[in-house]
């Protein structure tokens, strides 16, 4: 970090992270009117580069997701990776890095309405290894907290209030001895884990919930199914998952930005399999690091690198 101070970019310009601050009054605090995303920068020490990850998918989910909270972005995708690159240049990092760009209702009136309430963006950044420590693989219970419903708060939405249900059900899960929770609809079926998506294997076949299934349709789910069927021939089935199924699956394992890939070995102190990460999990999560850590030409389409960003070859928005 440059003059180990970071730097924000708040109201329209860069600004230290120290003055960037907003109303206690703000209508996002207030309500949960914000919508956000989280991107992963990953440092790739031979390259001496900072790579950020499916930059302009991440933006693009945000500005469509934003119209069903009524706000306003003046920036295109393509103006929001740049200055997504800017600000990283600024705060110079060189360890995998979190991107974190919001936009919210601004208003400091009371009253939730979403009309007359002027929409504001910031994006800030932050050092950022691995999200869970359980090396051996997670042990997660099924929450007693339901997802919330696209007729109630769209999940696809990545909506701030929405997370305070993904609070709940990770608090819960964690206060119960368990390193973090699978999800299920208003209906009973599988939705996601607390902040990631899920995937099944069984009998040779990788099944995740659709879009349709009340979960944020996520960037790594997706690339995931991508390189799973470029890489391995093997094509993704969106389908129901029930929770029955989740005891007798041959694997089972979490996905996200966040996240990234990483198996789950017990539901509901029932092993999955013989309770170890499976030979598909594996492969990838191995193939999953090697993209986003930029050892493999064939996806570099999706790295954008932030120090040497005119110029190189890898990159290409
Ligand atoms: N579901 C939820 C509820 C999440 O918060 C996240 C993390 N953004 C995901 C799934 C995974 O989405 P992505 O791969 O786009 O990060």
């Amino acid at each position: 970090m440059s003059e180990n101070k970071s730097y924000a970019f708040f109201q329209g310009e860069i600004v230290p992270e120290e003055d960037a601050k907003i109303s206690i009054r703000t209508h996002a605090l207030q309500y949960g009117t914000g919508v956000f995303e989280g991107i992963r920068a990953y440092w790739n020490e031979e390259k001496n580069e900072l790579f950020v990850f499916r930059m302009k998918e991440h933006y693009l989910r945000m500005l469509d997701n934003i119209k069903i909270l009524h706000i306003e972005c003046k920036h295109s995708a393509e103006e929001l990776c740049d200055l997504t690159i800017e600000l990283l240049k600024k705060n110079a990092p060189k360890t995998d890095t979190y991107v974190r760009p919001f936009a919210y209702k601004a208003s400091i009136m009371v009253g939730p309405g979403l009309q007359n309430n002027p929409s504001e963006f910031f994006i800030y950044t932050v050092p950022f290894g691995a999200y869970f420590k359980a090396e051996d693989g997670l042990k997660v219970m099924v929450s007693s907290w339901r997802r919330v419903d696209d007729n109630a708060i769209p999940p696809r939405a990545k909506i701030s209030g929405a997370y305070a249900n993904t609070a709940l059900a990770k608090t819960d899960a964690y206060n119960m001895g368990f390193d973090d929770c699978i999800v299920l609809d208003q209906n009973g079926h599988v939705a996601e884990g607390s902040a990631m998506n899920i995937y099944m294997v069984k009998n040779g076949e990788l099944i995740t919930p659709p879009s349709y299934e009340n979960i944020l349709v996520g960037i790594t789910r997706n690339t995931i199914a991508e390189f799973a069927q470029k890489e391995f021939g093997i094509t993704v089935k969106e389908r129901k998952i029930d929770r029955s199924e989740l005891y007798t699956a041959d694997e089972l394992f979490f996905c996200g930005t966040g996240a990234q890939v990483v198996p789950v070995v017990e539901v509901d102190k029932r092993k999955i399999a013989d309770g170890k990460m499976g030979p598909t999990t594996k492969r990838i999560l191995d193939t999953y690091e090697a993209i986003t850590h930029g050892k493999m030409d064939a996806y570099s389409h999706w790295l954008t690198p932030v120090y040497a960003a005119a110029g190189n070859k890898i990159g290409a928005r």
